[in-house]
């Protein structure tokens, strides 16, 4: 009998303590990055593009854990960046075009503002407008990813430390002279205690102090493709590493979501340069956040898309990566599954076959988060 009892003991703890051993709130940090339009042939095309050709390594693909994750929508099996970032951001599918709300328009939590409320400092970075639906569905809750302005005032209102990306425009930037139009909603950033960086230059030069707010709006729309990038606009990985500067001085730990927006754009157009660009910058973010969690114990790494764009796929060449062909079987987002790569504590987590709307989840229980998913209290 004792051995029956003691079994029923190991078993309810194995239940308890998911992965193992680790115990809840044993990630301090998370760092999400989300390759929109990301999926494998955008992976081995970056790879092959690379001086050892199919033998060459990527940041990705030195990260020890991998799974996949199932992404379609509540109302259609190709999926959106506003459904695939509301079910990232929320545990909750939902309808192509919503932002953190159910198809009913329940407004549901994000985890990146739970850990908010935890007292952890918060970040998002892109390459595309701040109001594109993969940002957006961490900080508001919207019917439908088109009403920009009002996702730009709720933007501001999630009081997030650091928003960096394109998408001046909306926040009422003069985009000749950089500086707000009457009635803008940057100047009610500034009210709020936010700093404005309207540049490159601008961004690298700042000095990093405590409690810095930092908003940074370096294009009116979408930010340029990194291998067309204007003098005044930064990479997506010098924005990454000033983003870790001002969230990483809190004892409390935080959580950034820093996106390849553009990996999408490249795949609608069926731009294969510029999609190995797009891919080979957000490979050194991942590169920049697996140094950082290797001298943070307590980081958690997570990168994964949010859905497929184009239907890539390599269709012949040497594995020394000369003559590689390729092709596209849509200009649109496609219903193949997606990647999960993750390092650091409670990495094993995000193996095996995942929902999309799992991989929160994952996160949240080992950040301690308790009752997540979960609607907006009062709501
Ligand atoms: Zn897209």
């Amino acid at each position: 009998m004792k051995s029956v009892r003691r079994l029923v003991i190991a078993l309810v703890l194995a239940l308890l303590l998911p992965g193992g051993a680790l115990a809840e709130g044993a990630v301090k940090n998370v760092i999400l990055l989300i390759g929109d339009g990301m999926g494998f042939g955008q992976i081995t095309a970056a790879r092959l593009s690379l001086a050892q050709g199919a033998y060459s390594q990527l940041n990705l693909d030195t990260m020890p854990y991998t799974g996949l994750s199932i992404n379609f929508a509540a109302n259609n099996i190709i999926t959106d960046s506003a459904a695939a970032a509301t079910a990232l951001a929320t545990g909750f599918r939902t309808e192509t075009g919503r932002l953190g709300v159910l198809p009913d328009g329940t407004p549901v939590q994000s985890i990146l503002l739970r850990a908010k409320e935890m007292g952890k400092k918060t970040g998002v970075v892109a390459t595309v407008s701040l109001t594109d639906a993969t940002l957006a569905a961490f900080l508001v809750n919207a019917d439908h990813r088109a009403f920009e302005r009002e996702i730009a005032a709720a933007i501001l209102a999630a009081e997030v430390d650091v928003l960096l990306g394109g998408g001046g425009d909306a926040f009422g930037i003069n985009p000749f002279t950089k500086k707000p139009k009457s009635n803008a909603l940057i100047l009610q950033a500034l009210e709020q205690g936010y700093t404005f960086v309207a540049d490159r230059a601008g961004l690298l030069d700042m000095e990093i102090t405590p409690d810095l707010k930092l908003i940074g709006l370096f294009i009116g729309g979408d930010m340029s493709f990194d291998i067309t990038r204007l003098p005044t606009e930064p990479s997506l990985l010098e924005m990454a590493e000033r983003a870790l500067q001002v969230v990483s001085q809190e004892p409390q730990g935080f959580f950034l979501l820093i996106e390849g927006s553009r990996i999408d754009r490249a795949g609608h157009t069926n731009s294969i340069k510029e999609l190995i660009g797009e891919m080979l910058m957000f490979d050194q973010v991942v590169g920049l956040a697996l140094d950082f969690a290797r001298a943070n114990p307590g980081t958690l790494v997570v990168v994964t898309a949010d859905h497929e764009t184009g239907g890539l796929a390599i269709t012949g060449g040497n594995p020394s990566g000369e003559g590689v062909t390729h092709g596209w079987a849509a200009t649109a987002h496609t219903g193949s599954m997606v990647p999960i790569y993750a390092f650091g504590p409670g990495a094993e987590r995000f193996t095996g076959t995942l929902q999309i709307t799992e991989i929160p989840v994952r996160i949240a229980e080992l950040m301690g988060i308790g009752d997540f998913p979960a609607a907006k209290e009062g709501q």
